[in-house]
């Protein structure tokens, strides 16, 4: 699909209003001090805001009740509050549930929208979303459907958070909410999404700044209220924002190893050549709080005849020997076009049964959702980086 941008004709809009959702308590403190609010009054009304936006997942002011009328007045002059557009909904046959999302930047609104997949795994006791962090990614991974899309664009903090806020919505997680009759959610008393895990479209170590600002969002304890134990992020391994993630954010840590010599890393997972095994593996090693109870999950996707060999198995035990660590065998998810094929179960079980005697638990994971290519690494979006014909026009516009 390409962009249609009718650059003689574009619409040139120029009220821009940020959206409130995505705002941490400073950002709320500053918003309203715009407003002219006064200051005593200003962190009360952060505190109803913050339970608004991120208890009850409002997105209407007017369902502000406890904010006077000319107050919710002013902010919505000012403030946006708008979800994204949920342009599909599919279900497994597995109870896996996928959206694609469709997000317009409040400031930058002549830009063209992005399309956003998140997907929601639901288990009896738990129910795990899968969140994106940019729409495409810079890093190409031979065997990973995101991997040949461009980079479109990164994410803002409120659009990764809103991932988090549409999915409590639409499985009734809020007060009142009620819980979809398709599909699956965890068990009565159990709420739908417990876990967050930032492996969906792009690499979240290189949108910093965003991915831990929505981080601390979804772990406020007065606010979405996920435990910094059940929020995971993935990566391909950018080494020097490892530690950094670790100190500013305490969430676990998964890396997606996939190979166990630098010479097929580099080729499965290029990141590889700019910090290779060694590094990666003294970063996780000296990973903040680690222990028993706070493990490194190392991802290893199973390629038929690539890294799935016992030699391998054997090799990967001995890597992470002294590192508190999980194994996720993941079987391979095609994709239209992928070059690989996934090992055959004898194989898998055979890795498996190796990594289980080195003292690692179940360590495959069950594919989910691969009727509606929701799986691990099948994600991709219709959106399109902008030409530079196209982004010259809107520069000459603004
Ligand atoms: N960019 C981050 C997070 C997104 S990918 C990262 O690379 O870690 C989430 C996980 O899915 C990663 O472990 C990735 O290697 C894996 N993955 C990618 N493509 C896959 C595929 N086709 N089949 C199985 N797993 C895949
Ligand atoms: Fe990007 Fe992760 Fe896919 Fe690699 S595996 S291309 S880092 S999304």
């Amino acid at each position: 699909m390409s962009i249609s941008l009718d650059i003689a004709n574009a619409n040139v809009k120029t009220a821009t209003k940020p959206s409130l959702v995505g705002m941490d308590r400073d950002d709320l403190m500053a918003a309203l001090e715009e407003l002219g609010l006064p200051e005593k009054q200003r962190k009360m009304r952060v505190s109803q805001l913050w339970n608004w936006l991120y208890v009850n997942g409002v997105s209407d002011f007017d369902q502000m009740t406890n904010i006077a009328k000319g107050l919710r007045q002013q902010l919505a002059d000012k403030f946006d509050l708008s979800r994204p557009e949920i342009v599909s909904e599919q279900v497994s046959t597995d109870g896996t549930r996928k959206w694609l999302f469709r997000f317009t930047d409040p400031m930058q609104p002549n830009m063209p929208p992005v399309d956003v997949e998140t997907v929601y795994i639901p288990e009896e006791d738990r129910g795990t979303l899968c969140v994106s962090s940019q729409v495409g990614c810079t890093l190409t991974c031979t065997f990973c459907h995101t991997g040949t899309q461009k980079l479109v664009r990164n994410l803002t903090a409120g659009e990764i958070v809103s991932q988090v806020l549409m999915a409590r919505e639409r499985l009734g997680d809020y007060p009142g909410g009620e819980r979809p009759t398709d599909g699956i959610v965890p068990r009565a008393g159990i709420r739908s999404v417990t876990n967050v895990v930032m492996m969906g479209m792009g690499e979240p170590l290189y949108n910093y700044d965003n991915v831990k600002k929505a981080m601390l969002l979804m772990s406020d304890g007065e606010g979405i209220s996920l435990s910094r134990r059940r929020i995971t992020l993935s990566t391909s391994g950018v080494v020097p924002s490892i530690p950094k993630i670790g100190e500013e954010t305490g969430v676990m840590l998964a890396i997606s190893l996939h190979a166990v010599n630098d010479e097929l890393r580099n080729e499965l997972v290029p990141i590889n050549k700019k910090w290779p095994l060694e590094e990666l593996l003294e970063a996780c090693r000296n990973y903040p709080g680690l222990s028993n109870a706070k493990r490194i999950t190392f991802e290893y996707v199973m390629l038929k005849d690539v890294n799935d060999s016992v030699q391998d198995a054997k090799k990967l035990v001995r890597m992470l020997d002294g590192i508190p660590a999980k194994i996720n065998l993941i079987p391979f998810n095609p994709w239209p076009g992928s070059q690989y094929e996934c090992s055959s179960w004898a194989q898998i079980e055979k890795f498996a049964d190796i990594v289980n005697m080195a003292g690692y638990a179940s360590p495959v994971r069950t594919p989910r959702g691969r009727d509606i290519f929701a799986a691990c690494g099948q994600l991709k979006s219709e959106t399109e980086r902008m030409s530079k014909k196209e982004r010259d026009a809107i520069a000459a516009a603004e």
